[in-house]
């Protein structure tokens, strides 16, 4: 197996502060995950039930221990329920994401969110087409209006259409998931449905689970859908632009804030409100005045809108605040481990938390919401200013390692570039290429950071590997953070690493799109919650085939997966037909019949599947071989 170079980071800014934290006496994610091992065995194989206080039970897999719990479920079962019980909590965060963009939406029609305005009206419109909402000679507003009162009618519709889901999944697709039965009708009553089935004494077939967290894994990717689309409506659809990324983006001279979370809502805002601040951090010595930085899919937003340098993805989040020059790591919701608050206290960094259903135990909370954001905002960067007052230069040490990346690939951007190549068919240039063979396929990589992988190796090691074979990299979330941060987002590293034919199509595309040299081979489309823009271009080129996804030379790869909202991702992915990578070993080994479902059955029924590999240069040649596969199913 191939080893990385160094026994916990890959970004060597994060090495660097890795080193300064045992300097420091500071306890890291990785010394925590030192001091947990060995970890329980029945947990890794989803072997351990504690559905009911008769519990917990554990099945003995090997031994001559027990073979079902006290009630009797079987490993099936309770490996099969853990893992439906896992995507409920995936899916739901998601759908509160939605749910908060959708209702700002909404407030913003009604004059009710005076912080917000709608960014992108071209967008508004085409996505209330796709919703099927006329928008004929109506306001903006009242279009606005509609849009949100459809969005969130679909949150707990029970008659009639379910507008997102048909604005998401082709004809093809849903015809095939309305055949098995697994065609969900709206997006909060299949989370309750799938907890229900999970309950002391309820359902024990072990296959209708995995089919309820299928049918879930429809509604996730529909509500993802939404929190993009939706965001791009009131902040913008992003654009390409260069900016920089990894540690070295904190800066000595000035009032360091950094985001962190998932929520756009709160970042735009603390952006704008900063801007207006900047004389005041210059009052009080910070020459370059305040200095914002992204951490996490927070980060990810930002620098794909407005080209915020990202500091840190998952991994790296404790670590900003190891540089001594962090004065507020302000966080909305998801991925923000609780030992920030123990990091920053041996610092003079102030964290802030924001949302009154995410608190974080030792923070700062200023309770922020959208009807009075500007304030909330004010009250935030004036901690920060504060904080700076504290700062002890002797503790501050920042990486000198800066890295360019180009952010901003959305659907949009994609589509613009190949507009100026073909503008009546625009999805006509990257087909040719395929079928042509200068691209041999797409892989989206998406997912998080893991203390069970090296951090950022594997995706810099497989997307390196497939580059050079022309197969074309998409990126989300904290991958796209791992592959900003090793410059896999540049020119250079299409000049470096690319096989001639994805080369001369990137140096064609960025011909088109005047970017300065060719298009990077890693197009980072956003957050993990953005993963629905890939979805929409492989429906574009499907649908232009006459075919569903699973005929077309696309993979999934979430090699250091961690979070349950990313195991929901990776569900929907092989739910619409795709095949899916995945770096670590789930949590269901215990089960060979959920483990055979999600690694063979799966394909004939649904047409996607589980890889598991943990290998990077194994799983590369792996996604390799299966997109050569369907470029033979379809005779190219
Ligand atoms: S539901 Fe059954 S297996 Fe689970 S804890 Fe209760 S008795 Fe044990
Ligand atoms: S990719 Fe995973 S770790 Fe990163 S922000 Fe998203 S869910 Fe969290």
């Amino acid at each position: 197996m191939i080893q990385a170079s160094h026994p916990k980071s890959v970004d060597i800014t994060a090495q660097q502060m890795i080193f300064k934290a045992e300097l420091d006496k500071v306890e890291t994610v990785w010394d925590r995950h030192a001091a947990m091992q060995p970890q329980c065995g029945f947990g890794e194989t989803g072997l351990c039930c504690r559905v009911c206080w008769k519990g917990p039970c554990r099945i003995d897999p090997l031994g001559n221990g027990p073979k079902v719990g006290i009630c009797g479920a079987t490993a099936d079962v309770i490996v099969a329920r853990n893992l439906l019980r896992s995507f409920c909590v995936g899916a739901s965060a998601h759908t509160e994401h939605a749910r908060h963009i959708a209702h700002t939406l909404y407030e913003l029609s009604q004059n009710n969110a005076p912080a917000y305005s709608i960014k992108d009206e071209a967008k508004l419109i085409d996505v209330a087409k796709r919703l099927k909402i006329s928008t004929e000679d109506k306001e903006i507003l009242d279009i606005a209006k509609e849009v949100a009162e459809v969005s969130m009618a679909d949150f707990g519709k029970h008659h009639g259409e379910f507008a997102w889901l048909n604005a998401v999944l082709n004809p093809l697709r849903k015809e095939k998931l309305a055949s098995l039965g697994i065609l969900p009708h709206n997006l909060d009553s299949v989370v309750v449905n799938g907890l229900s089935r999970t309950h002391v004494g309820s359902e024990s077939d072990p296959m209708n689970l995995l089919l309820a967290a299928a049918r879930l894994a429809a509604a996730d990717v529909s509500v993802m859908a939404m929190g993009t689309e939706l965001s791009d409506v009131l902040f913008g659809t992003p654009m390409p632009s260069l900016t920089t990324a990894n540690l070295s983006v904190l800066k000595k001279d000035a009032v360091n804030i950094a985001l962190h979370g998932h929520n756009p809502l709160l970042c735009e805002i603390v952006c704008d409100v900063a801007a207006t601040m900047q004389e005041e951090a210059k009052k009080l010595g910070a020459k370059e005045g305040i200095n914002i930085v992204g951490v996490c899919c927070t980060g990810n937003e930002m620098m794909m809108r407005h080209g915020v340098p990202l500091a840190a993805n998952y991994l790296s989040q404790e670590l900003t605040m190891i540089t001594g020059a962090v004065e507020a790591m302000v966080v909305d919701t998801q991925c923000i481990m609780p030992a920030v608050v123990e990091t920053a206290s041996h610092y003079h960094t102030q964290v802030i938390s924001t949302m009154d259903d995410n608190k974080i135990f030792g923070a700062t909370h200023v309770s922020f919401h959208p009807e009075s954001a500007v304030e909330g905002a004010k009250q935030i960067v004036r901690l920060a200013l504060e904080a700076y007052k504290r700062r002890n230069p002797d503790k501050v040490d920042i990486p000198n390692h800066v890295q360019q990346a180009m952010g901003g690939f959305s659907y949009e951007a994609i589509t613009a570039v190949l507009k100026k190549l073909d503008n009546e068919n625009p999805i006509k240039p990257l087909i040719d290429q395929i079928a042509g063979g200068n691209i041999q396929g797409v892989v989206l990589f998406g997912g998080c950071s893991n203390t069970k992988v090296v951090h950022d190796f594997n995706y810099v090691t497989m997307s390196r590997e497939l580059i050079k074979r022309n197969v074309l990299v998409l990126a989300t979330g904290c991958a796209a953070g791992a592959l900003a941060k090793s410059g896999m987002q540049t020119s250079q590293a299409t000049l470096d690493y690319a096989g001639d034919g994805l080369k001369a199509v990137l140096a064609a595309l960025g011909d088109a799109a005047g970017t300065a040299g060719p298009l990077p081979p890693v197009l980072n489309m956003g957050s993990c919650v953005d993963n629905t823009r890939a979805v929409r271009l492989a429906n574009d080129i499907a649908m232009t085939l006459g075919v569903d996804l699973d005929m077309l030379p696309v993979c999934v790869s979430a090699p250091e997966l961690m979070s349950e909202k990313a195991q929901i991702i990776g569900t929907w992915a092989a739910v619409i037909g795709l095949p899916v990578h995945i770096g670590v070993v789930p949590h269901v080994t215990g089960s060979s019949l959920v483990t055979k479902f999600l690694t063979q059955d799966m394909e004939e029924v649904l047409g996607g599947k589980f890889i598991v590999e943990l290998d990077p240069i194994e799983a590369a040649n792996k996604l390799y071989g299966e997109i050569q596969k369907r470029r033979q199913k379809l005779g190219i």
